[in-house]
């Protein structure tokens, strides 16, 4: 058993620290404030690799695998966690349907420029009315001659206000819960196809986050992803499960953020004549935070390393999603307390970091969703 990083992997993560610091950084504080997202992050990163490093080399990805995508997710997440998770978009939910099952022709028009940043994904599950009961969804795609005319609506949807394309989960049969569904590759721009707002959040605000309607949209029937009408339930759920690996490195990434500024921020913050990482309370908290860091990290490569590998990750998967969000929530109430009123101020980053990563147990399937897999996966 051999836990160290490969020289590729530890070399990727110098160029994509270098990265966040030297592209992200800059910008984030006007995309926080604005909540417009610096759209050239998605080329930069794209030229170098950087934004989808698990696909080949060949179709411009980095050549890597499930635990070069965490690293990048952790290292871009240390910097801003919105910034990050728009990027993170593109290399999972937004691309990895058409990278699995969708044609060629599908994968030189859409994931050739979305991997290389020239084109920007999203990723449409969510309704107003179906959440975490996905197969409840509304939007329907029915055939019409060699199209598809699509109805639905949908929200909280990451990079929709700004995205070149959705790849769409629409009903062809809605008489078949969960079967009936198909994924459906919709550009920005054809008729019908909507922004109608975007949304304001309390975190993540360099994201841009948004309700997109479609009504009478017709699509070309080659944009949908497979050959055949229904099976999307499956495509969906192993792209959401490949994601809920990818979100460990996430929690990880804040995680280890906050702990740094907290150990900062407690070297320099002085009461009772002593800098208060003097005290003993302070010192077992952030031992505490540093060993929460450290398992976060190491049990998302593990199922990271499994699922390049190609095993059964189908309760792991889960498994990294709930315990490092979970555990995330309590570091992050940790490292505000230890920051005391301070923490509270806007001028503080650490509020930054308390309020974004306060979604983690809530988007890509909440805490109560994972449970409930890892639960039926078990047989319990
Ligand atoms: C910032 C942000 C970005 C997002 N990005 C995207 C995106 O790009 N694409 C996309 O498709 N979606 C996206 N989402 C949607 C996200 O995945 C959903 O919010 C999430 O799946 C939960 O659905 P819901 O909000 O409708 O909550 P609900 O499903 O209404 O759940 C409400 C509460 O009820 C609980 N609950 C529900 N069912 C059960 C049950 N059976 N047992 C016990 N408890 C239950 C939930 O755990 C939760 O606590 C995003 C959301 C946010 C906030």
């Amino acid at each position: 058993m051999d836990f160290e990083l490969t020289d590729e992997h530890k070399m990727f993560r110098e160029a994509i620290r270098n990265f966040g610091q030297k592209e992200v950084a800059p910008v984030m504080e006007e995309a926080e404030e604005t909540g417009v997202f610096p759209r050239q992050l998605f080329k930069k990163a794209g030229e170098q690799g950087f934004l989808c490093p698990r696909y080949p080399v060949e179709l411009g990805g980095g050549g890597g695998d499930k635990i070069t995508e965490c690293i990048m997710v952790e290292e871009l997440n240390r910097v801003n966690a919105g910034i990050a998770s728009s990027l993170m978009a593109q290399s999972g939910l937004a691309t990895q349907p058409i990278y699995n099952y969708g044609s060629e022709e599908q994968k030189e028009k859409y994931l050739i420029p979305a991997i290389a940043g020239d084109m920007v994904g999203a990723f449409g599950l969510t309704e107003p009315n179906s959440g975490s009961d996905a197969a409840s969804i509304k939007t329907t795609a029915v055939r019409d001659g060699n199209d598809y005319i699509i109805n639905g609506t949908k929200i909280f949807i990451t990079n929709g206000p700004f995205c070149d394309y959705v790849i769409l989960a629409a009903y062809t049969d809605p008489t078949k819960r969960g079967e009936g569904i198909n994924l459906f590759i919709v550009e920005k721009g054809t008729p019908g196809f909507s922004v109608a707002r975007k949304l304001d959040k309390v975190g993540n605000r360099s994201i841009e986050t948004g309700e997109l309607v479609f009504e009478d949209c017709r699509v070309p029937a080659k944009n949908m992803i497979g050959e055949k009408e229904g099976g999307g339930f499956e495509q969906l759920a192993s792209t959401l499960l490949s994601g809920r690996i990818t979100y460990g490195a996430r929690c990880t990434g804040v995680a280890q953020a906050a702990l740094e500024l907290t150990v900062q921020y407690a070297k320099e913050r002085v009461q009772f004549g002593k800098p208060i990482i003097k005290f003993q309370n302070t010192r077992f908290k952030l031992a505490e935070m540093a060993t929460s860091v450290d398992v976060m990290r190491t049990y998302t490569y593990r199922v990271a390393w499994m699922y390049s590998e190609g095993k059964d990750v189908s309760v792991e998967g889960p498994m990294v999603k709930l315990f490092t969000s979970e555990l995330l929530q309590k570091l992050l109430g940790d490292a505000m307390q230890i920051h005391g009123g301070y923490g509270y101020m806007m001028e503080y980053p650490i509020q930054r970091f308390w309020r974004d990563g306060r979604l983690f147990t809530i988007t890509e399937g909440t805490s109560e969703i994972q449970r409930m897999v890892i639960a039926n996966r078990l047989g319990y």
